[in-house]
């Protein structure tokens, strides 16, 4: 089954940053894919614009190469890639600078959908906001598109968010967190949703927890200075992590539609208890044959930042009261794992008898590697034997459940398409961030008042063993990778 691709309007897209990691490996792929589905109509156009001085033939060769390493196989028919290429712009800009901004504005007609792809620094899109406005760039069809981080505290977020609005309209600002363009996020407000199935017992009193993991086996690689300086609870938690409880725990909006989906984001997250202490636990890990250690990573030998924290917390509500959530996240992990499991309460009474054992359902939804839901479900093991019980999934792969051919584009295609059509709901809304943050930032004042120190981990393991007790003193333990 091949999904509908749906016809979207003639749009510029100006990349700023044009040149740089992220523009390469996501950005410049996610086009080229949507341009192969035919989602780029005359006379769209892409502009990279970065500081170095380059020919638009020059920025065609950076790009092919990105495609031909980035695009998988995609990128195998060289004659797309090179229609695609053609269709590329450049401009050399300063964002600190006038350097080249009447060259981008000569650029530019009114009419098509105008979007400005901020990828560079935070640092930056102050410089940004005010030189498309000096130079005339912004009009009713302009967005722009921001990339995280999203501040390093409340204060700063609030700042950010103060400086963009000088500018643009909040309808304007995409704030862009790609967890929220994967397919099996989006999918998990379509079970919710759409399914009479689950959403009856979708709350404390059936579910026993919730667990969300986003284990990496990367370490920080070349990103040690920024890195240090935010830890895995600003680079992950605050975001990645905040969104998906988001979505798990919401109530259900009247509309799927941006404001009535981001008003229940943002009640989770205002519902949000203050975390104890006990209930964090943070690591760094240490250096392994051929691998070094954070510490070395970041070449700060006296580190305190974490490169894994996993906690325990409540929201206060009517819906959660009582329901633990366990959210963990770190970097050189044992495996790449994504996942949300909600577990289910025992039935209230076992008719089978204690010989039966303990059976409980289990939703799993995996976002990374791969991307499916799963139900566990109890049966009767087969066989004479008595009533002997066994727990099966109930899979939902969509690689096997829509065929070989079903097309799952990846977050950035899904979320860059949604900022040309101007649909907001999967981007996070000014209220939202700093919400996320108001709840960051009295935990991490709290390691900076107390000195606390993260605990070493052994690399490629499952994180710190405390973070195993996290779950065992409650009687739980972790889904995915465990210790
Ligand atoms: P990068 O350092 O690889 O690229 C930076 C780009 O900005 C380059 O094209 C450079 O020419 C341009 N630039 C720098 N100073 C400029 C100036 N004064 N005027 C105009 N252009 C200028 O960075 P990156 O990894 O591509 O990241 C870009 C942004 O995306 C950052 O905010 C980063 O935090 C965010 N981000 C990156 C990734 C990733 O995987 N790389 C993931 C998530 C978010």
């Amino acid at each position: 089954m091949v999904s509908r691709t749906i016809p979207v309007d003639a749009f510029d897209l100006i990349i700023f940053g044009g040149t740089g990691d992220l523009a390469r490996r996501k950005i410049l792929p996610a086009l080229f894919k949507r341009f192969c589905a035919g989602q780029m109509p005359a006379p769209s156009r892409l502009i990279g614009a970065a500081r170095a001085e380059m020919s638009a033939a020059d920025y065609r060769e950076i790009a092919r190469a990105a495609l031909l390493e980035f695009a998988g196989e995609a990128a195998l028919d060289d004659a797309s890639v090179t229609e695609f290429c053609q269709t590329l712009e450049y401009v050399a800009v300063d964002a600190r600078d006038g350097r080249g901004w009447d060259d981008l504005s000569a650029m530019l007609t009114d009419g098509p959908v105008r979007a400005f792809y901020y990828s560079v620094g935070p640092g930056l899109f102050s410089d940004l906001s005010a030189r498309l406005h000096k130079h005339g760039l912004v009009n009713a069809e302009t967005r722009i598109v921001v990339e995280k981080p999203f501040g390093h505290d409340l204060d700063s977020a609030r700042g950010l968010n103060r400086e963009l609005a000088q500018h643009f309209d909040e309808s304007q600002i995409y704030r862009i967190d790609h967890y929220l363009g994967k397919e099996t996020v989006q999918n998990l407000m379509a079970v919710r949703f759409g399914n009479m199935l689950f959403e009856p017992l979708w709350n404390a009193q059936y579910i026993d927890h919730i667990q969300i993991t986003v284990a990496e086996t990367v370490g920080v690689g070349g990103r040690g200075e920024y890195y240090e300086n935010a830890g895995a609870m600003r680079d992950m938690m605050q975001n990645h992590l905040m969104q998906l409880l988001c979505l798990i725990a919401m109530e259900p909006p009247a509309m799927f539609e941006p404001d009535a989906v981001r008003d229940e984001k943002l009640k989770v997250i205002r519902a949000l208890d203050v975390v104890q202490p006990h209930h964090i636990v943070r690591g760094q890990y240490t250096a392994a044959d051929g691998y070094s250690s954070y510490r070395e990573d970041v070449g700060n030998p006296r580190s305190k930042t974490e490169s894994f924290i996993a906690l325990k917390c409540h929201l206060n509500n009517w819906r959660w009261a009582g329901t633990p959530f366990y959210l963990r996240t770190g970097k050189r992990l044992k495996e790449r794992d994504s996942e949300i499991t909600v577990v289910f309460k025992d039935t209230p009474h076992s008719i089978f008898g204690p010989e039966a054992g303990r059976h409980r359902n289990e939703l799993t939804i995996q976002l990374q590697p791969d991307e499916g839901i799963t139900l566990g479900v109890t049966i009767k093991e087969p066989g004479p034997g008595g009533m002997r019980l066994i727990d099966v999934p109930l899979d939902m792969s969509f690689a096997e459940a829509l065929g070989p051919d079903a097309d799952t584009p990846d977050a950035y295609e899904r979320l860059i398409m949604d900022v040309i059509r101007g649909n907001q709901t999967l981007f996070m809304r000014n209220d939202e961030v700093e919400a996320a943050w108001a709840w960051t930032d009295p935990i991490i004042r709290g390691w900076e008042a107390r000195g606390d120190a993260p605990k070493p981990y052994d690399s490629f393991s499952a994180g710190p063993d405390d973070a195993a007790l996290l779950m065992r003193r409650d009687g739980r333990e972790w889904r995915g990778i465990t210790h």
